[in-house]
């Protein structure tokens, strides 16, 4: 019906995402548009629906009401040229029953005779935006009913009480989440807990460690498995997806093994979007160890020469160097989740223990990071006393000033600076200021966000940051 289309041009990405596997494409579901100067969050709930009927609808129902209930704006897309079928009424029916303000976009409207088609609809009774999201029209028109929707107030993030940390498991189909939840609930598990008015499908698990509740959020989709590689890997993304909406601290599940897939990018890619704190855990590194001393082996077996070696005897891998592997691997996964740069790593074998200790206190560094705030004079001074801001700035832009800067919110950490730029940052100029913030402050795993206002040089340093503001507009 040309969603897919329609979702390319509003969040302006190539959404589907080609695989190694062969036969697998997996489309995002979720992308981020911009339209004069506001953030819109696209969300396809249709390309939720999975092949395998059997295992998922439940989960894309209730993903698909979610999305329905934070939306500003309900848009059904149907097919101009087939004209309305009964499931394009049964689902205006359902749509109207939300009592969100919900539109019609017509799809395949290309030529202004062809208008009369779109003109069918209106026994729907909403609003009609003929398209054509191959070329782009009336797409405009779309979204700009979109932004009269949008309230003008900014929903802010309900702060959460810091008693429980939440922490994710996400990550592919068998790389280990569900052996990891086992290995840090382990013994301590102390309940079991169904959310309040959810069904006993969203089940998470406390674990009390070290003095601090641990909520894992969502262990009964850990658990969950498809039936196929293509679900299971659908699955994978709607689990990640969910438990992302939940937690402070994600734990992004890779197998050491196999190294970073594409899967596990789109995966992180997620991470990244959703402003939750991410720990990389590279898992099965056991058998990362052995792959790579097997390597190593052979390596030195072909140039040393086998003939000198008694038939059966094993080369002993005398050169191998785990350290230098971790380093290696390190550089690999950084550079193919380059957007996570943030997230510290962490190599482990959920199965045999082997450096699992290292994950609750590296989770409760990401916590305290995420709610770190730093106070306006501390930021103010080090940006006065330590910071070259020239160094950031490339020779033939406009030098960058800072007049001012305060931490506006944690959760993450959010940055709201006075300048002397109109336009946004550049995205390198951003990049240098967070590398300086990250440098002088430990906010370890956890994004940071920054908000420019233009103060205009007139303005006195001792004006209050509300006039400011209203200079601004
Ligand atoms: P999930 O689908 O991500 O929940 O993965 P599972 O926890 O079910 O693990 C998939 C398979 O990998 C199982 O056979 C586990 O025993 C195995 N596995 C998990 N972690 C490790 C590990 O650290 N080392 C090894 N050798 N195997 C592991």
């Amino acid at each position: 019906m040309g969603k897919s289309t329609l979702f390319n041009r509003l969040t302006g990405t190539r959404r589907s995402i080609v695989t190694n596997e062969p036969g697998i494409t997996r489309d995002r579901i979720y992308g981020k548009a911009e339209w004069r100067g506001r953030a819109l969050e696209i969300v396809d709930t249709g390309g939720i629906v999975p092949d395998d009927k059997a295992l998922i609808p439940q989960e894309i129902l209730r993903q698909a009401h979610m999305a329905i209930k934070k939306a500003a704006l309900l848009v059904l897309v149907v097919d101009g040229h087939s004209g309305m079928t009964p499931l394009d009424e049964e689902l205006a029916r359902l749509l109207r029953t939300t009592g969100k303000p919900f539109v019609l976009a017509v799809n395949k409207i290309d030529a202004v005779s062809q208008e009369a088609n779109a003109a069918a609809f209106h026994r729907i009774g909403a609003p009609i935006f003929p398209i054509a999201a191959e070329h782009g029209t009336g797409v405009d028109d779309l979204l700009d009913a979109a932004l009269a929707q949008v309230s003008v107030v900014d929903s802010i993030e309900e702060e959460k009480q810091p008693e429980v940390i939440e922490v994710a498991i996400i990550g592919r189909p068998n790389v280990g989440k569900s052996t990891m939840l086992n290995r840090m609930a382990g013994e301590d598990r102390s309940i079991v807990s169904p959310i309040p008015g959810t069904t006993m499908d969203n089940v998470d698990t406390e674990v009390t460690h070290g003095g601090r509740t641990y909520r894992f959020v969502d262990t009964a989709g850990i658990r969950r498995k498809g039936k196929t590689t293509l679900v299971a890997e659908k699955l994978s993304v709607v689990m990640a997806r969910r438990g992302l909406e939940r937690c402070d601290v994600a734990l992004l599940v890779v197998d050491g093994e196999q190294g970073v897939t594409q899967g596990d990018a789109q995966i992180a890619s997620y991470a990244e979007e959703s402003g939750r704190s991410v720990v990389i855990v590279i898992n099965k590194w056991d058998l990362a160890v052995v792959a790579a001393r097997d390597a190593a082996s052979r390596d030195a077996a072909t140039a040393k020469g086998k003939a000198r070696r008694a038939p059966g005897e094993r080369h002993k891998p005398e050169n191998f160097d785990a350290g230098r592997l971790m380093f290696d691997y390190e550089k690999m996964i950084r550079g193919k989740l380059k957007f996570l740069s943030y997230a510290p790593i962490v190599f482990l074998s959920a199965k045999t223990g082997e450096r699992a200790e290292k994950l609750f206190p590296l989770i409760n560094q990401c916590w305290e990071a995420r709610r770190r705030k730093i106070s306006t004079p501390v930021l103010n001074n080090w940006l006065k006393e330590e910071v070259d801001l020239q160094r950031g700035t490339t020779p033939k832009a406009r030098p960058v000033r800072i007049y001012y800067v305060t931490q506006a919110k944690i959760a993450p950490p959010t940055f709201l600076m006075f300048t002397n730029q109109k336009n946004p940052l550049h995205f390198s100029y951003e990049r240098f200021l967070e590398n300086q913030i990250r440098g002088k402050f430990d906010f370890v795993g956890t994004p940071i966000r920054f908000i420019q206002r233009l103060r205009k040089r007139a303005d006195r340093p001792d004006k209050s940051r509300h006039a400011a503001e209203a200079e601004d507009e």
